[in-house]
């Protein structure tokens, strides 16, 4: 297996549910990485750093862009994303599939750099059900919630761009999908 990997960049709105999706693919393949990004925002109750974001000052952020050290990088409900480059390059070279977990303004920047990546649309059932799941984990004030469900009316007509589209209607069955999307790259 000495081939290049493929990039993946998947993006969905905050409460596509995303992310427990990508976590059961994870669990069902090997030779994939997560591309931990740098982020200015808080860390939520749970999370980890270096595991689910590299958690970083807005200083040490602009240090890095005019470094050059991302692949890609946003604004986002307020806050700073972006994927470090360095080992999305070193683990494509050692064969690994990669996964890029990122908004649509970054994946237009990476397809743009990188046209053989793959990009995944993760989208909710319906608006309803977005704003249910968001409510429903609470971890966020209404104000950050409104912020965030006005953001995901503006990214779900992206979805039409993305090489594929993925209905988050029950989740085991998305990670199916989204795999067998994986698997024939
Ligand atoms: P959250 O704050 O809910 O973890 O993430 C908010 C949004 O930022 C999600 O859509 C997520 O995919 C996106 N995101 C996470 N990391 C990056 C990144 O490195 N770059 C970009 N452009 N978006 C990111």
């Amino acid at each position: 297996m000495s081939e290049r990997g493929h990039v993946f960049i998947v993006s969905g709105p905050s409460g596509s549910g995303k992310s427990t999706v990508l976590r059961e693919v994870f669990k069902r393949r090997d030779r994939l990485y997560f591309s931990v990004s740098a982020t200015t925002r808080a860390p939520r109750p749970g999370e980890r750093d270096g595991v689910d974001y590299w958690f970083i000052t807005e200083e040490r952020f602009d240090e890095m862009v005019e470094q050059d050290q991302f692949l890609e990088h946003a604004r986002y409900a307020k806050c700073s994303y972006g994927t470090p480059a360095g080992p999305v390059r070193e683990k494509l070279r050692e064969g690994f599939d990669v996964i890029l977990d990122i908004e649509v303004q970054g994946g237009r920047q990476v397809k743009a750099r990188m046209p053989e990546a793959i990009s995944l649309f993760i989208a909710p059932p319906s608006l309803e059900e977005l704003e249910r799941r968001l409510r429903g984990r609470s971890t966020e004030s209404e104000e950050k919630i409104k912020l965030r469900l006005e953001t995901a009316k503006n990214e779900l007509p992206e979805a039409e761009k993305y090489d594929h589209v993925v209905v988050n209607d029950d989740y085991m069955r998305a990670a199916g999908e989204l795999l067998d999307i994986i698997n024939n790259a």
